[in-house]
């Protein structure tokens, strides 16, 4: 149904359904399903795995360090569940799935060991 707005999943103000983020609260993805940050299927909060490709859906939040469901924030500190590559021509920006920068292929700080 195009046009029609749709309540945020964190903040619940009505949003239009395209957003990438919130405009109100400023969180990313505040309409689509939650997805599984490696395979991009969908996935369920109560999920403890995503049901297409095996990955664990709990991670240790790049920004706090306490572990959380792994969708698009961190349920503890609300920081947004991204590490970015630190290597000056790369910059790319990942979920923290593993050590290695999946854009060039060097360590990313933050990323899971
Ligand atoms: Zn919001
Ligand atoms: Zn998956
Ligand atoms: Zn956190
Ligand atoms: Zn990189």
């Amino acid at each position: 149904m195009p046009g029609y707005m749709r309540p945020c999943r964190y903040c619940g103000e009505l949003v239009p359904p395209d957003s990438n983020a919130c405009p109100i609260c400023g969180k990313w993805n505040p309409v689509d399903e939650l997805r599984c940050p490696k395979c991009r299927s969908p996935i369920k909060e109560s999920w403890k795995s995503c049901s297409h490709c095996g990955q664990g859906l709990s991670v240790a939040c790049p920004a706090c360090g306490k572990t959380t469901f792994f969708g698009d924030h961190c349920q503890q500190c609300g920081a947004r569940l991204m590490v970015k590559c630190q290597q000056k021509k790369c910059g790319f920006e990942q979920p923290p799935l593993g050590p290695i920068c999946s854009k060039c292929g060097k360590p990313i700080a933050g990323g899971k060991k």
